[in-house]
């Protein structure tokens, strides 16, 4: 099959064993619009009015469409699965960000968060996976395990869902929540298109980055794709060895093949790269660490964003606020663009997955 008929496939939200399900209403192109109204004899008007309500409006539920008579919005019900994500829980902390679990149509849960930076500007958090087959050692999605991928449909509501919530577009997207985007690229690229659509939902490519656990296969389909997103890559550890032991399954690539993966994208697309690094007490935090770190940040022309450990399931420790000072100060030393994350939502439930671990964890007691 085609990468081009892959794409097409996501797009819909139906494929493979996924045969039964509707196309998602949140997924609908102009084209797929007008061939649905004219296949049930409807004006050619109203196709557009339907991608206006959902791309323009960000509404997917046809209740909602009011210019649409109630015949056209049952047989809109019929054909779509609308609004296919509903708010589980929504947890607001006292910087404003919220963390939102969503429920799917099949009864899964995923995470998604809204992030306000002090001047103003959004950022929405989105995920691509129901749980997360990486299994990094610190993270809490990873221990969960593995459910499925996201439809592109989903990744979609998701985006439109969280705009609806606060009645504006983000300014950012970052592709940062449960899941490696990379292990699901034919829905996140399909989902990225859609809500990067000039004259549809519209967001520019350049707001978007897109987070990987260094999934090289994927960095280099992004690169041969040629949009310009930016890219994020825990990197987590400058050598082998100890990113062997935060990364431990088979979805770990070597750091030789990231950097050559990076510098790959960077030159198709000319945008930002970014390496991650969740830095963890006695483990990735030391000085010389930092040293080999800036050797290959340079190499790669990425920044680095320092992530001080948040402690979601007790098997790492976070390292202090001096060693974080230090370790930033010899990535400055070496020249190295760095910036250490700044805490959103600590008081809800702060790292990723957690809230769905949480649920689960209720699920599971509840008998
Ligand atoms: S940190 Fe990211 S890639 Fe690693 S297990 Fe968690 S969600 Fe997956």
């Amino acid at each position: 099959m085609t990468e081009k008929t892959n794409l097409k496939t996501a797009t819909t939200g139906i494929s493979g064993s996924d045969d039964a399900i509707r196309p998602f209403l949140a997924a609908v192109t102009p084209e797929q619009a007008a061939d649905f109204i004219a296949g049930i004899g409807e004006s050619a008007y109203r196709a557009k009015q339907l991608y206006d309500w959902v791309a323009r409006k960000w509404v997917t539920d046809p209740e909602r469409m009011s210019n649409l008579p109630a015949p056209l919005r049952e047989k809109i019900r019929a054909h779509f699965l609308c609004a296919a994500l509903a708010v589980e829980r929504d947890d607001v902390s006292a910087d404003g960000s919220r963390k939102l679990l969503l429920s799917l149509f099949d009864g899964e849960t995923v995470e998604c968060a809204l992030i306000p930076a002090e001047d103003g500007r959004m950022t929405f958090c989105l995920s691509t996976q129901v749980g997360c087959p990486v299994g990094c050692a610190f993270c809490a999605s990873g221990s969960a395990g593995f459910v499925r991928n996201l439809h592109a449909g989903e990744i979609i509501e998701e985006y439109l869902l969280c705009c609806r919530l606060i009645g504006r577009a983000p300014d950012n997207v970052v592709i940062m929540g449960v899941g490696e985007p990379l292990l699901n690229y034919n829905n996140l690229v399909a989902a990225l298109e859609a809500i990067c659509t000039p004259g549809g939902i519209g967001l520019a490519a350049r707001r978007v980055t897109i987070s990987t656990s260094g999934w090289t296969p994927g960095i280099r389909n992004l690169a041969e794709h040629g949009r310009q997103w930016n890219l994020a890559v825990s990197l987590h550890a400058p050598d082998d060895k100890v990113r062997a032991l935060l990364i431990p399954g088979k979805y770990r690539r070597d750091i030789k093949d990231i950097i050559a993966a990076c510098k790959l994208h960077r030159q198709a697309t000319g945008r930002l790269l970014t390496f991650e690094y969740v830095m963890l007490a006695g483990i990735n935090d030391f000085p010389e660490q930092a040293v080999r770190l800036a050797k290959l940040a340079a190499e790669a022309d990425a920044k680095v964003n320092l992530i001080p450990y948040n402690k979601a399931n007790g098997a790492f420790e976070r390292p202090s606020k001096e060693a974080v000072k230090k370790f930033e100060n010899n990535l400055k030393a070496a020249r190295i663009p760095v910036t250490v994350r700044v805490e959103k939502g600590f008081d809800s439930s702060a790292a990723c997955g957690q809230l769905r671990s949480s649920a689960e964890t209720r699920k599971r007691r509840t008998p």
